[in-house]
């Protein structure tokens, strides 16, 4: 019996249940339920709210979740191998998880939560990236989600987290660093999951901020911070001429040296100069 509920542990469901990890499927299970816990009270008060998982697998954090009183969760999950031991739990803790099989690319989660609502996650690596830039790129702020509790590669937390200065910051802090706070809450080894990963891995904690944290357009701000990103080494006067016929001018304006490069600008000053590339071409 596990400490968290009358379930058993989880290396007996996989072996019960044929779980074999296929990689295809990015699959690294996560077996200590204390992790589990941990990583679902990361998440904050679960009690108010409806919880979606990603790739629950055997269901080690949906576990969690469940024990550490999330109110309703929504898992999906593409491998329905998985599916008889996630129904073991959706029977332990009656009509408080919902199961999808299917892809979380192509399902609408939005038909079967109510708000508030939070997302937590073991991710694919392969899919997780890209979840994360749906997530974080509706088409109306604030969005459907009050928070995202996600596992990813070390790295990938790292590029999420980044200050400007060095080479993690990119446009993917931009992204989530301008409508959300994001950090760092927990860093695992390799060890922690079954099969072992061949890196280490890090939960990030984003919280929807509920306007985005300087003004500016998202289509504009997200091809200034692209192009400049995109050709990183280049001064911005060289990597954002495609952006406006006056770019140097507009730096100068904005108080950003033409000569500087990407890393170097912080998120204020992305937004202040989308915003002047936005008026100069209505202008
Ligand atoms: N949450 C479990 C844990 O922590 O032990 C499993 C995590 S494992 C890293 C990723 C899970 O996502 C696997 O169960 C895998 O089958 C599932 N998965 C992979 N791609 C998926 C997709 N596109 N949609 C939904 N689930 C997916």
């Amino acid at each position: 019996m596990s400490a968290l509920d009358n379930l058993p542990p989880l290396r007996e469901v996989i072996a019960r249940h044929d779980l074999r990890a296929k990689k295809q499927l990015g699959q690294n299970f996560l077996l200590d339920l204390n992790l589990t816990a941990k990583i679902a009270r990361a998440a904050g008060d679960l009690g108010q709210c409806d919880v979606i998982e990603v790739g629950p697998g055997p269901g080690g954090l949906t576990r969690g979740l469940l024990a550490e009183g999330a109110r309703h969760v929504l898992a999906i999950e593409k491998d329905a191998r998985a599916l008889p031991a996630l129904a073991e739990i959706a029977a332990a803790y009656p009509g408080r998880l919902t199961v999808i099989n299917g892809d979380a690319l192509e399902i609408d989660p939005l038909a079967h939560v109510a708000p508030p609502v939070r997302i937590v996650a073991n991710l694919p690596y392969n899919v997780g990236t890209e979840l994360l830039i749906r997530w974080l790129t509706p088409p109306a702020w604030p969005p459907f989600w009050q928070s995202l509790t996600l596992m990813f590669q070390k790295e990938v937390a790292e590029r999420i987290t980044a200050r400007p200065g060095g080479k993690a910051y990119g446009r993917l802090a931009v992204l989530a660093q301008w409508r959300a706070d994001a950090r760092i809450v927990m860093t695992l080894p390799p060890e922690a999951f079954v099969p072992a990963p061949k890196v280490h891995s890090s939960v990030v904690h984003l919280t929807a901020l509920p306007q985005p944290r300087y003004p500016a357009d998202a289509k504009v701000l997200s091809s200034v911070v692209a192009a400049g990103f995109n050709q990183r080494r280049k001064m911005l006067r060289a990597s954002l001429k495609s952006i406006h016929p006056e770019i140097e001018r507009l730096l100068e304006e904005c108080g950003i040296p033409p000569t500087a490069r990407a890393e170097e600008v912080g998120l204020e000053q992305f937004c202040t100069l989308a915003r002047a590339v936005q008026a100069a071409r209505q202008g």
